[in-house]
């Protein structure tokens, strides 16, 4: 399961920190997550309940944000919200699109003890 693999790196990288702190565990963690990203909240919660198990993240409290995807045309400059990575420019209708952001997927910050 892709969500799985997910949650795993984010285990990895919070290990990491608390060693690197000389922490103990990490009280609450907050991850942002793009709307393009691929991650399907549901799955990612069932993934988190069992790979956080025996792990700094065990009692973490988690705080997702959410990134709205917005993209900006490559043929008139506009910017916009997008529901789909192959959506067109509501102004001119080109595909052309850039991304701007909602392919995020990363830990924004952690509280560690
Ligand atoms: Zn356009």
């Amino acid at each position: 399961m892709h969500e799985f693999s997910i949650v795993m790196s984010i285990v990895e990288t919070a290990e990491e920190k608390v060693k690197e702190y000389q922490a103990h565990s990490v009280e609450s963690i907050d991850l942002v997550i793009g709307d393009l990203a691929g991650v399907d909240c549901h799955a990612l919660d069932f993934a988190w309940e069992s790979a956080v198990k025996n792990t700094v993240l065990q009692t973490a409290k988690r705080n997702i944000i959410h990134v709205p995807a917005r993209a900006k045309c490559l043929e008139c400059d506009c910017e916009f919200e997008i529901k789909e990575l192959f959506d067109v420019c509501p102004l001119c209708g080109e595909p052309l699109l850039q991304i701007m952001q909602g392919k995020e997927l990363q830990i924004k910050s952690m509280i560690m003890t």
